[in-house]
């Protein structure tokens, strides 16, 4: 616990105002705190659950700056917000996670470079200008990989999968002058998130390691615990849970930090980071002793972390669009934990809820 750590009814500001934020907001409830939700979309699922909302751009700086007076610390819940709005709030209130890990996670060049200056291995990368350091990239490939847009891509999107028989012209047109680079195709067996909180006095809390199954590049299935070769002890620089304090400490993070590996043989690549709660990490609301939403609303009330220890073995599935509609099915069954999202449409593909299952522990 810090000295000024948040007491009850203090209020915590939240940019952004989805599911995250949502489940944020009813955490920071459970423990007696307040939410402000700042967000542009008048119908977002967070304003249904929390004390106050703004509704307004994210460059409106006298909004924003109101937003700051309202609140005591603040927060964000996705990681396309502009860095100059985090940095508008962070000169009048303490945010957390801090804009350095936030500008680090909007940019695949930035983050692959920091990743591995901390020692840890990611797919090999380049820079892509034009057609010439396209070519030049693929020729140390191999003629394969996926050219990524540098900022701004999500569940896919601003992606490209290259071999030989690809239109490099249609997709550079496609690409439209974006900064992108091109990464190695990384041949994995499993894909897994690492979630860790680090406090605002340096502490940290690691969740065991999650396998993700993704169907149409969104995630659909997490599980609890990954499938990983038991070979790494704890003292191992290499362990999942050493790495992820080495990064969140070089990033002087606060919060929960999630990131995204491939698994390959014994090799753990890092393909991203992600400074805020995440999908993947939704399971331990129910399958851990203190989920990531209370965890993150932990670290960053300066409150002492909670125990990530799981209790349960687990799997999550997301309810995409029509799958809603399978509610009244998941209700009825008795030990699945059902949580709906509250959004009035049900787009093809925008994450409607998720339903939680748990069994006992095998490990
Ligand atoms: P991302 O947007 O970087 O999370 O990528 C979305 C999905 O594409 C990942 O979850 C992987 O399934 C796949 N993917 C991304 N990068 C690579 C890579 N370098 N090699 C193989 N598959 C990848």
């Amino acid at each position: 616990m810090t000295t000024d750590a948040l007491g009850p009814n203090a209020t915590i500001g939240i940019i952004g105002g989805g599911q995250l934020g949502r489940m944020l907001a009813l955490a920071a409830a459970e423990l007696g705190l307040r939410t402000h939700i700042y967000c542009p979309d008048k119908d977002c699922p967070a304003a249904q659950v929390t004390d106050a909302v703004t509704h307004a751009a994210y460059d409106d700086t006298e909004a924003l700056s109101a937003f700051s007076a309202a609140v005591d610390v603040v927060t964000y819940e996705f990681e396309n917000i502009p860095v100059a709005t985090v940095n508008h709030v962070a000169a009048r209130k303490p945010v957390f996670p801090s804009a350095k890990a936030l500008e680090v996670a909007q940019d695949r060049w930035q983050e692959k470079s920091f990743i591995r200056a901390q020692g840890f291995e990611v797919a090999d990368f380049f820079d892509i200008t034009d057609r010439a350091s396209l070519n030049a990239a693929l020729q140390e490939t191999g003629g394969s990989g996926i050219l990524k847009t540098r900022h701004f891509g999500y569940d896919g999107k601003g992606q490209w999968r290259l071999d030989a028989d690809s239109d490099l012209d249609k997709v550079l047109e496609d690409l439209d002058g974006r900064a992108a680079i091109l990464e190695a195709l990384v041949p994995f067996e499993r894909e897994v998130s690492i979630l860790v909180a680090r406090g605002r006095d340096g502490s940290t809390a690691c969740y065991d390691v999650i396998e993700n199954f993704h169907r149409n590049h969104t995630l659909h299935t997490s599980t609890l615990p990954a499938a990983l070769p038991d070979h790494l002890p704890d003292a191992d620089p290499a362990n999942p849970h050493k790495m992820a304090e080495k990064l969140a400490h070089a990033l002087d993070y606060v919060g929960v930090l999630a990131i995204e590996c491939f698994v390959v043989g014994e090799r753990l690549l890092v393909n991203e980071i992600a400074p805020r709660v995440h999908n993947s990490g939704h399971l331990t609301q129910d399958a851990c002793h203190v989920g990531q939403f209370e965890q993150h609303i932990r670290a960053i009330a300066g409150w002492t972390l909670g125990d990530a220890t799981a209790h349960s073995d687990a799997v999550m599935t997301n309810l995409l669009g029509d799958e809603i509609d399978q509610w009244p099915d998941l209700a009825a069954q008795k030990a699945t934990h059902v949580h709906l999202y509250g959004k009035s449409e049900a787009r093809a593909g925008r994450k409607m809820g998720h339903v939680t299952k748990l069994s006992a522990k095998t490990r």
